[in-house]
C-alpha cells in the first residue's frame, strides 16, 4: 500500500472544498432522512415545516434555492428532501446544460411530483433561464419548431415538479429566476461539535475506531465543511492503520493533520498565504479582492468562495466597504508582531 502524506493531492490541496477523485466513495456516508442530516438547524426546521405543508396539501414542494458554499450538504439536503417527499430526484447542472434541448429533455422526462436538482445553477446560460420560468411558473414550455414564417409554436404541459437550485453563489443569479423560487435556504458552515457529529457518525459506517477526543481533532481542523471532515477522515485512518494500532486518537488525528500541513485550527497553506500577503505588503489591509487575489496568484473568485467564509468565521479576516482587513487574531495565529490599529487604517 502506498500512501502519500504530503499536502498535494493531484493538484489540489487536502483542505478544498472542491471534491476530490478521493471523495468518490461520498455517497456511502451521505445521510438519507432530515433527522440523520446534522446541523443547519434553521434550514431544516424551515424545510420541516414545508415538507409537511405540502404533504397535507397533497402538492409538490414550492421550488427551493440552496445557496451556501462548496461541501455543505447542498446536494445532500436536495436528496434527503426527496427521500422525504417520497419522490425521485434528477440530478444537472447549470454547466451541463449545453443546449436548450437538455433542459427540455430533462423537464419532459419528469414524473409528477419529481424534483429537478440543478447544482451549480448560477452557471446555467442566462438564454435557457427563460426556458425555466414559463416551466416553474405555470409548469409548462414553449417551443418554437422551425424558423421564420413557418415557424411553429409547440405547447407542452409538464408534470408538477419541483426545482432546486444549488449555487455558491446567489448574488450571480438574475433576479427573474431567484423570485421563482419560493424558499430560499442559506447553509452555514457547521461548528466544530457539529462536525465532530458528522466525524462519528462517518467513522461508524467506515467501521473505523475513533475516540471522541479523536473526531473533536478533525472536526476542527475541517473549515466548517463536512466533506473535508470526511476526507481528513479517511487520510487519519490510514495514517492510524499504517503509524499506530488503527485507532483515532487526538494524538494520532493531531499528527496526521500536522503531516498534511493542516494547522490546528484548519488553516491550510493557502489560507495563510493569504493572510501574511494582507500583512506584508498591505500592512493587515484594506486591500481589494483582486489586488490580493493577483498578489497570490490565485482566483478572485475561489479566495471569496472557499478562503474567505472560513477566515471570516474565525475572525481572521474582516470585509470593509474598502477592502479585506487581517484582524489582530490574525497576526497572533501566524506568530507576527501586531503594531495596533493604526496599521490597519493605512
Ligand atoms: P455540496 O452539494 O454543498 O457541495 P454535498 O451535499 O455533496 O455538498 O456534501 C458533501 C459530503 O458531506 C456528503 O457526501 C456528505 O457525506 C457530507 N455531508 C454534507 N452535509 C452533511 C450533514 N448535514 N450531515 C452529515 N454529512 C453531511
Amino acid at each position: 500500500m502506498s500512501i502519500n502524506f504530503s499536502e498535494e493531492t493531484g493538484g489540489e490541496i487536502i483542505t478544498t472544498t472542491a471534491s476530490l477523485p478521493e471523495d468518490y466513495n461520498e455517497g456511502s456516508l451521505r445521510p438519507r432522512t432530515i433527522t440523520e442530516y446534522i446541523g443547519q438547524e434553521k434550514a431544516k426546521n424551515n424545510l420541516e415545516i414545508f415538507i409537511r405543508a405540502a404533504k397535507l396539501r397533497n402538492e409538490p414542494l414550492d421550488h427551493v434555492l440552496l445557496h451556501g458554499p462548496p461541501g455543505l450538504g447542498k446536494t445532500t439536503l436536495a436528496a434527503v428532501i426527496a427521500n422525504e417527499m417520497g419522490v425521485n430526484m434528477r440530478i444537472t447542472s447549470g454547466p451541463a446544460i449545453e443546449k436548450p434541448g437538455d433542459l427540455v429533455a430533462m423537464l419532459t422526462n419528469l414524473n409528477e411530483g419529481d424534483i429537478l436538482f440543478v447544482d451549480e445553477i448560477h452557471r446555467l446560460n442566462r438564454a435557457y433561464e427563460e426556458i425555466l420560468y414559463p416551466a416553474m411558473e405555470d409548469y409548462a414550455i414553449d417551443i418554437i419548431l422551425g424558423k421564420g414564417p413557418s415557424a411553429n409554436s409547440l405547447h407542452l404541459d409538464l408534470p408538477h415538479f419541483t426545482l432546486i437550485g444549488a449555487t455558491t453563489r446567489s448574488g450571480q443569479l438574475t433576479a427573474p429566476l431567484r423570485d421563482r423560487f419560493g424558499v430560499t435556504l442559506r447553509l452555514e458552515l457547521y461548528t466544530p461539535e457539529e462536525l465532530q457529529r458528522i466525524v462519528t457518525r462517518s467513522a461508524g459506517i467506515l467501521g473505523v475506531d475513533i475516540e471522541a477526543d479523536g473526531a473533536y481533532e478533525i472536526a476542527s481542523r475541517s473549515r466548517g465543511t463536512p466533506r473535508i471532515a470526511n476526507r481528513l477522515l479517511r487520510r487519519v485512518r490510514d495514517f492510524a492503520q499504517v503509524k499506530a494500532n488503527g485507532i483515532i486518537t487526538k494524538e494520532v488525528a493531531d499528527e496526521a493533520l500536522s503531516s498534511l500541513e493542516v494547522d490546528k485550527l484548519g488553516l491550510d497553506a493557502i489560507d495563510r498565504r493569504m493572510l501574511r500577503s494582507i500583512i506584508e505588503y498591505y500592512g493587515g489591509g484594506p486591500v481589494g479582492l483582486d489586488t490580493l487575489a493577483a498578489t497570490i496568484n490565485e482566483e478572485a473568485v475561489t479566495l471569496e468562495d472557499v478562503y474567505e467564509p472560513y477566515l471570516l468565521q474565525k475572525g481572521f479576516l474582516t470585509r470593509t466597504p474598502r477592502g479585506r482587513c487581517v484582524t489582530r487574531k490574525a497576526y497572533e495565529h501566524l506568530g507576527i508582531a501586531y503594531m495596533g490599529q493604526q496599521q490597519m487604517e493605512l
